[in-house]
This record gives structure tokens, sequence and C-alpha cells, in this order.
């Protein structure tokens, strides 16, 4: 076993270069606990244009080679950056990564085809030859079932590279027409069975099949998707691979997210009492009335229902009748977008949506505001709950996934727990639940501050996960070949 285990990320986002959720947090923070483990780990991301304009100074070009996908071979740029103490490389194509989003283009299947083929020819250009190529989500999945299939026949250097693989979210699964099996992803007829699903490429079904560990971001969210109310349609495989399959719960970086540190927040601070300035001067910022009194509910999220916004919209005119403002930030799916700035159009003086997606803003609205709310329907593990609870404010969750494992319900006997929390997906449920926060905040403030002083101090860090990954490495690595 390798004394130093070489281990390579390979994912569509990472912060601090592109970031459309959570996916981009841990593989902005993983890394590098890891490395505080002991484990060489890198990571490998597409070099969408906008990195190349905001970090043009911080990204050095290492060479450039030609990627055979199918018929096409295809101009490949290498850039490298580190950020957090972390090797970053880059895979640059204007043609595939010069888009207004990351994703969302007709032919997302071959860009991220592309960047996996191109994630395996890099390893002889770098000289880095990982033992652990760990691909995350849909977009990374080919390059592990390129790595086990095709490449792994040919130059032994890549034989040994051992493949573990992260669902971020089980509902994107990389599903595409069978017609494009060779000619886009350049797979032969005969290895149509590893990706077939339903009649259709399955690029999620295709990474556990090859992959030798298969994990997910939380203990709870694991058993979830065994069951088709939870699997997207995938309960089958999950099920038949359940033996390789993990959840490990996901961490936050808490240098990045510190309130005693964070430069975009207005006010820094060590105690909940430290928030009200920041409250105050986020009011003035978005023209809500400045009373560090009133109780702010805040949202930060992509907009689909997946989190939940059907509970939301159904009673938040309820909700608004009660003295209290209501604070949301999110983009995603345009009837949810107008809906909330309808909502704030009909109560001027209460709500602000902010249909944006600004990780400083974020930042602000975190130190502001006292509740944090994130009803999901599902959650694979929410890092926003965790963010929140870093700076104070106090989250109501509905009892799924990862949300489950990491907020307990708030008893105000014993002081045990560290929110509030609600089981059935259900409108009332929630709104009952967040009118006990608030009665919480209102009229037992002590208690209240006792909590938001509690959660602050909670080790939602990488430590005792990225432990648990480079466990799960070694086990990997001590697979008979
Ligand atoms: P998901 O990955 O499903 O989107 P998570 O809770 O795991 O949900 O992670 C969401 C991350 O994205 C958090 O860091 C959250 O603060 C951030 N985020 C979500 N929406 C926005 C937004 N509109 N602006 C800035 N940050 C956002």
């Amino acid at each position: 076993m390798p004394k130093n285990m070489k281990v390579l990320f390979a994912a569509s986002e990472a912060l601090p270069f592109a970031s459309t959720g959570g996916l981009a947090d841990v593989i902005g923070s993983l890394p590098s606990a890891l490395v505080r483990n002991g484990v060489d780990a890198r990571v490998v991301i597409p070099c969408y244009s906008s990195i190349k304009h905001k970090n043009s100074s911080d990204i050095t070009y290492l060479c450039d080679f030609t990627v055979k996908l199918a018929w096409r071979n295809q101009y490949c740029g290498l850039f490298t950056a580190v950020s957090n103490g972390i090797t970053f490389y880059l895979i640059d194509n204007e043609y595939y990564f010069n888009r207004q989003s990351l994703y969302g283009s007709y032919d997302d299947g071959e860009r991220f085809a592309f960047f996996c083929k191109a994630v395996l020819d890099m390893l002889p250009r770098i000289d880095f030859f990982p033992d652990i190529l760990h691909t995350n989500d849909w977009q990374a999945a080919l390059s592990g079932i390129y790595l086990k299939q095709i490449y792994r026949h040919g130059d032994q250097r890549y034989r040994p590279i051992r493949v573990v693989h992260s669902i971020h979210n089980i509902e994107f699964q990389g599903i595409f027409d069978h017609a494009i099996l060779g000619d886009v992803f350049d797979l032969p007829s005969q290895l149509a069975s590893i990706v077939d699903y339903n009649g259709c490429i399955n690029l999620t079904k295709g990474a556990i099949v090859c992959c030798d560990r298969l994990t997910t971001v939380s203990p709870t969210y694991a058993k979830e998707i065994r069951s088709p109310s939870f699997a997207f349609g995938l309960q089958h495989i999950i099920n038949q691979y359940s033996f390789k399959t993990v959840g490990i719960i996901n961490g936050i970086d808490q240098d990045y997210y510190n309130p005693e540190t964070d430069q975009t927040i207005v006010h820094r601070y060590s105690s909940p009492e430290g928030k009200a300035k920041n409250k105050l001067a986020l009011q003035h910022e978005l023209g809500l009335a400045e009373n560090v009194n009133t109780p702010m509910i805040s949202m930060i999220t992509r907009l689909t229902s997946q989190k939940g916004l059907d509970l939301v919209t159904a009673v938040i005119d309820e909700f608004l009748c009660d003295d209290v403002q209501f604070v949301l930030l999110g983009t995603g799916d345009p009837g949810f977008e107008s809906f909330f700035r309808r909502l704030e159009e009909k109560h001027p003086s209460k709500v602000r949506s902010i249909i944006a997606y600004d990780k400083a803003l974020s930042k602000k609205i975190y130190a502001s505001s006292d509740i944090f709310l994130m009803p999901s329907k599902t959650e694979p593990c929410g890092l926003a709950q965790m963010i929140a609870s870093r700076y104070g404010t106090v989250p109501v969750v509905r009892e799924t996934g990862g949300l489950y494992d990491t907020v307990k319900y708030y008893n105000d006997v014993t002081g045990d727990g560290n929110g509030f929390t609600f089981s059935r997906y259900n409108a009332h449920d929630m709104l009952y639940t967040l009118r006990k926060a608030v009665g919480l905040y209102r009229d037992f403030r002590d208690k209240w501050n006792e909590l938001a002083d509690k959660i602050m101090k909670i080790d939602f860090s990488w430590n005792v996960s990225a432990y648990r990954y480079t466990e799960l490495y070694r086990d990997v690595l001590s697979l008979e070949r």
C-alpha cells in the first residue's frame, strides 16, 4: 500500500473557481482536509471561460494535447492553479466551456465526455497517476467508466488505479439516448450493457457498475436511495450494488465560513449578540424596516421543488401575517422566481427576494438572519443548514437525508438539540414548526441566544469525514487487483 496515497478528484465544479451549489463547496474543501491526513489530493475541473476571465493571473498554462472523442480530435489546453494548498488542473476548450452557464446546453453529454477523456489523457502529461480516481456525479462518471473498461487494458500505468464514485444528488443521473453511445460517448456497442438502463444511456448507472466503491453524502440518504421514493428510478441498481455503498456526511470549510474572520460581512462576531449589527446593516441595504427585534427568516437555495418550495408557496402569505421579515436568495425554476418576485411586491415591507447567485450576499444573509428555513422534500446532505449554524442562525428543516443526520429537535427544557424539525412533507407542519422557532426567539431570548451560541460551536468541519474517506481509500486499495 502506498505511503502517500494519491487521490485525484474529478468534478464539474469547485470553489473558488466555479460554483452552482453544494458540490462546489465539497470539492473545494474535502481535498484540503485529506491533505491534512497525509493524502496527496488534487482536483481536476473544466476550465469554464468565467474561470479564465476572473482568475487569469492565478492560473498557469501547462501544455496542450489532442483528445480523441469518437471521430473528433479536439484541442485540450491544460492549466493549473493552487487554491487552499490544493493543486487544481483545469481542462480548457473554448468550444465546450465558453458557455453562459455551467450546465443546460444541448450538448452537455458531449461536453462532459470530452472532459472525462481529457482527465485520463492528462495523467501522463502531468506525470501523476493517482491510486484513486474519485469521480463526482454524472458529469465525471465517464472517467471511471473509460478507465475501467478501456484505458486499463492499454497503458499499464492506468491498471492499478481504483475508482470511487460519489453521488451528490441522485436526481441528476446523466440520461441520454442510446443513439449517441458510439458517436458521442465513444463507447463500443459491447459496452452498451454497462451504461444501459431503462432503454437509455444512464451514466450514473455505469459509474455504479464500474466503481470500486460508491459513496453518497449522508448515511440517511444512503438508506433512502434504496427506495423508489428517493431514487428517481435507480433503486434497483442501488440495491444491487449496496455491498459497495457507504454514506459519509459532508463537512464545511470552517475557515471559509467563519463569522469571526469573514471579510464579506459588515461586523465580525464570535457570539450571537454580534449578529445584531449585521442584521441592521442588511435591513438597511435591502430597504427593510431597521429593527433588531423583528425575527428575520432566510432561505438561500436553488429554486427547485426538491428544496420544499411547494410548502413555502402554500403557507408563506399566512406566515407573513406575523411580525416577521423574510429574505430569499436564489435562482432556478422560472415559476418559483416569479412567485418570490410577486411575494415581495405583495409584502414590500416584509419580504426581499433576490433572484441571483451571489456568494458574498449569501454570507451577509447567513450572518444577519435569525432563522434559516430548509424544508427540503429530499436532501442528500445539505450544507446550508451547517453554514447557517456556523453563523448562529437557527435551522428549521424537514427530517430527510443529511438534514435528519445534522439537525436534532431543540428541547427547551433540557436544552438538547440544535434546531427545529418536522417530519411529514406538509405545509402546515412546516408553518407550525416555524412558528415554534419564532415563538422561542420572541419570548425566550435568553434560551434563544444559548441555542444560537451552542450551534455556532458545533464541529461541522471535515475532520471526521475526511478520516472516513481516508479509511475508505485504504480499504479500496487493499482489494485484490
Ligand atoms: P445543493 O447542493 O442541493 O444546492 P446545499 O445546501 O448542499 O444544496 O449547498 C448549497 C450551497 O450553495 C451552499 O453553500 C449555499 O450557500 C449555496 N447557494 C445556494 N444558492 C445560492 C445563491 N443563490 N447564492 C449564493 N450561494 C448559494
